[in-house]
């Protein structure tokens, strides 16, 4: 992560994929849009090779967010709960990445310096 964010162009549809900083790993002024992220992700492209291709969610591109005890966390990574190889795989790959969340058949990961924003209360 470095430079300013920039106005990003999504490297698989060319449709606005917002403002974010410029992925090392990306050509200048490209990134990857939310449906497109949902859409590579749904085909089941590996969290760690997804991360090395269009960078960190939340500074590279749109992130996803999980609500846990009233808070919402940015999810890093999501995995098929038994594939424990996988995720140790990826919190080794990318220091500061933990598993937040264990259930329904996935495991989230989340930045351990993230403590989550309360969710706003709807009257
Ligand atoms: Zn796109």
């Amino acid at each position: 992560m470095s430079g300013p964010k920039r106005q990003l162009t999504c490297a698989c549809c060319g449709s606005d994929a917002g403002k974010w900083h410029q992925h090392f790993n990306q050509d200048t002024g490209y990134g990857v849009c939310a449906r497109c992220r949902d859409w590579i992700q749904a085909r089941g492209m590996d969290p760690g090779e997804f991360r090395q291709t269009y960078g960190k969610p939340g500074v590279n591109y749109e992130a996803k967010q999980v609500q846990h005890f009233g808070r919402l966390f940015t999810v890093l990574a999501e995995f098929p709960e038994q594939n424990v190889a996988a995720v140790n795989r990826y919190c080794e790959q990318y220091p500061g990445a933990a598993v937040l969340v264990v259930g329904g058949g996935w495991a989230i990961l989340a930045d351990v310096s993230d403590t989550g924003v309360p969710v706003k209360e709807t009257k």
